[in-house]
């Protein structure tokens, strides 16, 4: 087991998680829920973090992530022929089929 990823939010590690189960690839959270005993541990043992059951998979886990950040990143357009707004998962205009640039 590896750690992949610390230092993020609770709701970031858990997004990440679902993320790279989806793609079949055997990973843990630790520390998630255990905020309430700050104070009493030493912080870098509190902070939410995602392990990798298998080493192997860390390249993988890490192109798994970066398309979902890729994913994250689009944003809503408007097609430059007709005017028309567009959802961003499209790259082309649902109303004029004008390619979005
Ligand atoms: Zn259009």
């Amino acid at each position: 087991m590896i750690r992949f990823k610390s230092g993020l939010t609770p709701f970031v590690i858990q997004q990440y998680y679902d993320a790279l189960t989806t793609q079949g690839i055997p990973c843990v959270v630790r520390n998630q829920f255990i905020s309430g005993a700050m104070g009493e541990l030493p912080a870098q043992d509190l902070e939410p973090e995602l392990r990798l059951i298998n080493g192997d998979d860390l390249v993988f886990a890490e192109a798994v992530l970066k398309s979902l950040k890729e994913d994250s990143d689009a944003v809503a357009w408007v097609c430059k022929t007709c005017h028309e707004p567009q959802d961003a998962e499209f790259n082309l205009c649902w109303n004029c089929q004008s390619p979005k640039c």
